[in-house]
């Protein structure tokens, strides 16, 4: 599902990435973790074709990549509803508008949204923003999801029930392959298969699972 073959990333002079290698297959859920500027965000970059490596390539085996930054990364001029179907607008073929409509409004139910459909992000606390931001990625039914750092910017009485739903959210989807990106190993709990670090440009297997 994910092929990352001898992949390498410099910035300048600044080696982020040397020779990395990572093979995931359908249903795999890992973490990766590794110290700031270490080349996580790189890594999923890489994934999504977001960033070209200098050597080695990436294959996937998908389409439809979900991606939740740190930031969630909502546009600011278009409310909860709209930002998940723009998503869904620009990755669905065939699907009429309303049966779209249907399916963002559900992937927002699933994050307990569902009241909150019609407010744009600056109406909407950090949390609930980041909330769209998950019903967003989960919205297009990906095979791959990218999780980078999505607890950072909340606080800690929020982390713990966004947690919780997304790691039911990525039970629903067995066939999904998972990068969760962290600094924080206790929120791999449960969740993972394996857990890699990066350190000095090289991807490691760090934990067979927490
Ligand atoms: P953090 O935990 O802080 O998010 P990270 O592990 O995700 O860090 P990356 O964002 O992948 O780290 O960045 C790795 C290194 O590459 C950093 O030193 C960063 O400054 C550098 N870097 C990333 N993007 C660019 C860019 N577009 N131009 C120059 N340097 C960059
Ligand atoms: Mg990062």
């Amino acid at each position: 599902m994910i092929q990352l073959n001898h992949a390498s990333k410099s910035y300048g002079s600044k080696v982020v990435l040397q020779d990395i290698c990572l093979n995931l297959n359908k249903g795999d859920v890992v973490g990766l973790l590794g110290p700031s500027g270490s080349g996580k965000s790189t890594i999923l970059g890489l994934i999504a074709k977001v960033i070209q490596p200098d050597r080695g390539g990436c294959g996937t085996a998908s389409d439809h990549i979900g991606y939740v930054f740190q930031d969630h990364r909502l546009l600011p001029w278009k409310t909860a509803l709209e930002n998940v179907l723009f998503a869904l607008e620009a990755t669905s073929d065939k699907s009429s508008q309303s049966n779209m409509k249907q399916r963002a409004r559900k992937a927002l139910t699933d994050v307990g949204l569902e009241k909150a459909t019609h407010y744009f992000p600056k109406q909407l606390s950090g949390g609930m923003c980041q909330r769209v931001s998950i019903a967003r990625a989960f919205a297009i039914e990906p095979d791959i999801l990218l999780l980078d750092e999505p607890l950072s910017a909340l606080d800690s009485s929020r982390r713990s029930s966004i947690l919780a739903d997304l790691k039911r959210m990525i039970r629903q989807r067995p066939d999904m392959a998972v990068i969760y990106v962290t600094h924080n190993r206790n929120e791999l709990a449960d969740i993972v298969k394996y857990t890699y670090e990066i350190s000095g440009g090289q991807l490691l297997l760090a934990d067979k699972s927490i």
